[in-house]
């Protein structure tokens, strides 16, 4: 069976980038969207709320290019989302 085509905008190609360490402290960042080259599985970091303290703390080359790790990210006070 051919494969279904959504139609094609602007930001149907975005992927995940291939980081799979975090930019803070260089252990792996256990990103699964990274991991598996697709943004529709669950990651750890959906489950978690992250302070925007955290992401001002990475260097400006950093940003945007590797998710943080579970570990920097609790360190830096996220929290559980509110479920629902
Ligand atoms: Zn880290």
């Amino acid at each position: 069976m051919p494969e279904a085509k959504l139609p094609t905008g602007p930001s149907s190609d975005l992927r995940p980038l291939d980081a799979p360490q975090c930019p803070l402290c260089g252990q792996p960042n256990a990103c699964v969207p990274s991991a598996s080259g697709r943004f529709d599985g669950a990651c750890w970091c959906t489950e978690l709320t992250l302070p925007p303290a955290l992401f001002a703390r990475l260097p400006e080359s950093a940003r945007g290019t590797a998710c943080i790790c579970r570990a920097c990210a609790l360190a830096a006070g996220a929290r559980p989302r509110d479920p629902g």
